[in-house]
C-alpha cells in the first residue's frame, strides 16, 4: 500500500464509482463554496455529500485509507505532494489546478457519463462544427441498444419529444402525484449547518436562498431511494408533462436526480436502466421512458462533452445578440417581493426556497426573461451555476449561453428560445392569477413576456434576419403598428 498513489477526490466525485479501493485524499477546500455568492442549499448539499462519503468509509471500517483535509484552497492540499492520482475532474478550473499545483499527479480518464470523452471527440471530429444533440443521441441509443428493435428505434422514432409537451390538466393546481421521497437529515447535516452558519456569521462566505431542510440525495443509498420512488410514482407522468408547470407543484413529475448524478453518487446508467426495466416489466409508457433516457444519455452527456469540445473561449468570446445588461439586484438575491408577474414570481420564489426549478421554468420563464432583457450571458451562466443546487461549471455553458440565450450564434440551438406570454399561458396555470394579460402587448396590463418578446425581436433583428427559422416571427414583428410604443414601454419597465 505504501507505493500506491493516493486518489484525490474532488467535487462531483463523491460516490464509490470514483474510488478503486486504494488510499483517498478527500479535499474540502472552502474556496469551492466561496468564490461567488452561492445558494445556501447548494453549499449544504455539496458539503454534505463530501462529508457523508468520508463518514460512510469510516463506518465501513475503511477510515484508515481516507485522508480528509479541510483547507482554504485546493492549492494548499496539492503543493508538495507527488503521490497523487485523480480521475480527471469535471471542471476546467479544477483540471488546471490539479495539473499546475499537483505536479506529478497521475490523471485518469473522467467518469460519470454514458459516453467517454474520446468517443465524443471522434464523433465530433467527423462533423461540420455544428453539433446537434439529436445525432449524438441516436448514436448512443444504437451503440447501447436502448429502446431498439435491432437497428430501429422502438416506437418508430428516436425522439418522442412531440409527446412530451402536454399542457397541465385543465383546472388542476397540482399533478396530484404522491409527495416525492425526501432524505432524512442526520448528524452530518447538523454539522454542515453549524459550519455554514459560522462561515456566514464570520463573513467567510455569502449565501442566498433558504436552507430549511435537505431535499436532495447526497449518498448512493439515498440516490437509489429517490430513483426507485421516481420510477414507481412519477415516471409515467414525466413524459407528457415534461414541459408543463403549475404554481402549487414545484416538482411536477420530475426525478430530482440531477443533484446526485452531478455529485457523482448516482451512475447515470443506473437511472437509465431503472427506467428501461419499468418499461419492460411494468409498462411504463414509452414517451416517458424515452424522454428520460434522452435527458440523461442525450442532453446531459451532450452538454458535458460540448463543455470540453468548445473550449475555454466558449461564452467569453461569443455574445451574438449583443447582450450586456447587468442582472438586477432582485434577480441576484432571489427577492420576489416586488415581482407582480406570476410566472416570474413563482420561479424566483421556488428558486429561493429550493435552489432548484424544473427545466421548463429555467428555460421558458427565467431564460426567456433574461434573453428578452439582454442580460449578459456570461454573468447569467455564472448565476445559474451558483444558485441551482445541480449547477456545475460544465452543465451551464451549453445550456445557458447556447440553448437558452443563443449567445453562441447557433452552435447549440438553431434559434433563440424566446416566447411570449401566450405560450406560458398554454403550459401553466400562472396567467389566470396574474395582474398582466398574456394577450396584451401595450398598456398597464401588458404582459412583460409578450411585450418583451416583440421588443427583443426588434432589438436583435440585425443579428437574426439571416436565420431561416426566425423569418416568420420577424415578419410578424415588422407588421406591428404599435411596435415603437411596445419598445418604449419595455424600456421604461422596472421589476415586472
Ligand atoms: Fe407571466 Fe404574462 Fe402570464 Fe403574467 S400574464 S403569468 S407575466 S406570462
Amino acid at each position: 500500500m505504501t507505493d500506491q498513489r493516493r486518489r484525490l477526490i474532488l467535487p462531483g466525485q463523491y460516490g464509490p464509482d470514483f474510488d478503486d479501493g486504494g488510499p483517498l485524499l478527500v479535499v474540502e477546500a472552502r474556496e469551492f463554496f466561496t468564490a461567488r455568492p452561492m445558494h445556501r442549499a447548494k453549499a449544504h448539499l455539496w458539503l454534505s455529500a463530501l462529508r457523508h462519503r468520508v463518514q460512510a468509509l469510516r463506518d465501513a471500517g475503511e477510515g484508515d485509507r481516507v485522508e480528509h483535509v479541510q483547507v482554504e484552497t485546493l492549492k494548499e492540499a496539492l503543493v508538495g505532494r507527488s503521490d497523487l492520482e485523480v480521475v480527471d475532474p469535471p471542471s476546467r478550473t479544477l483540471r488546471a489546478q490539479v495539473r499546475h499545483w499537483g505536479k506529478g499527479t497521475e490523471v485518469l480518464p473522467s467518469r460519470g457519463f454514458v459516453t467517454d470523452e474520446d468517443e465524443f471527440a471522434e464523433w465530433a471530429a467527423q462533423g461540420t462544427g455544428r453539433f446537434r444533440m439529436e445525432a449524438f443521441y441516436e448514436r448512443v441509443r444504437k451503440r447501447e441498444g436502448w429502446l431498439m428493435h435491432s437497428d430501429k428505434p422502438v416506437g418508430g422514432k428516436f425522439s418522442l419529444d412531440d409527446q412530451n409537451r402536454e399542457s397541465p390538466p385543465k383546472g388542476a393546481t397540482t399533478l396530484g402525484l404522491p409527495e416525492p421521497w425526501w432524505p432524512e437529515e442526520d448528524e452530518v447535516d447538523e454539522e454542515v449547518r453549524r459550519d455554514l452558519d459560522r462561515w456566514e456569521h464570520d463573513e467567510l462566505a455569502r449565501f442566498v436562498g433558504a436552507d430549511d431542510r435537505r431535499r436532495f440525495a447526497v449518498t448512493p443509498e439515498e440516490a437509489h431511494h429517490a430513483l426507485d420512488d421516481f420510477v414507481r410514482t412519477r415516471l409515467n407522468d414525466f413524459g407528457p408533462f415534461e414541459d408543463a408547470t403549475l404554481t402549487n407543484d414545484w416538482t411536477m413529475a420530475h426525478s430530482l436526480l440531477s443533484v446526485p448524478m452531478n455529485l457523482g453518487v448516482l451512475d447515470p446508467r443506473d437511472a437509465i436502466e431503472a427506467a428501461l426495466v419499468a418499461h419492460r416489466d411494468d409498462d411504463a409508457p414509452l414517451s416517458s421512458v424515452e424522454g428520460f433516457v434522452r435527458q440523461i444519455a442525450g442532453w446531459r452527456d451532450y452538454v458535458w462533452h460540448l463543455y470540453w469540445w468548445f473550449g475555454d473561449d466558449y461564452g467569453a468570446s461569443e455574445n451574438a445578440l449583443d447582450a450586456h445588461e447587468r442582472l438586477p439586484r432582485w434577480w441576484q438575491e432571489l427577492d420576489a417581493s416586488d415581482i407582480d408577474a406570476a410566472c416570474l414570481r413563482t420561479a424566483i420564489e421556488g428558486l429561493h426556497d429550493h435552489g432548484w426549478l424544473h427545466h421548463i421554468q429555467r428555460l421558458m420563464v427565467l431564460g426567456n426573461f433574461a434573453l428578452q432583457r439582454g442580460y449578459d450571458p456570461v454573468h447569467l451562466t455564472e448565476w445559474f451555476t451558483d444558485v441551482f443546487v445541480d449547477g456545475t461549471d460544465w452543465v451551464m455553458p451549453a445550456n445557458i449561453i447556447g440553448m437558452s440565450q443563443h449567445a453562441d450564434g447557433g452552435m447549440v440551438a438553431t434559434k433563440p428560445y424566446a416566447s411570449g406570454g401566450r405560450y406560458i399561458d398554454r403550459m401553466s396555470d400562472h396567467c389566470g392569477g396574474c395582474r398582466y394579460d398574456p394577450t396584451k402587448r401595450v398598456g398597464e396590463d401588458a404582459c412583460p413576456f409578450t411585450a418583451g418578446y416583440w421588443a427583443f425581436l426588434a432589438r436583435t433583428e440585425p443579428a437574426l434576419r439571416h436565420n431561416n427559422r426566425m423569418a416568420r416571427p420577424l415578419q410578424q414583428m415588422r407588421k406591428l403598428s404599435d411596435l415603437d410604443e411596445v419598445i418604449a414601454q419595455e424600456a421604461r419597465r422596472g421589476t415586472p
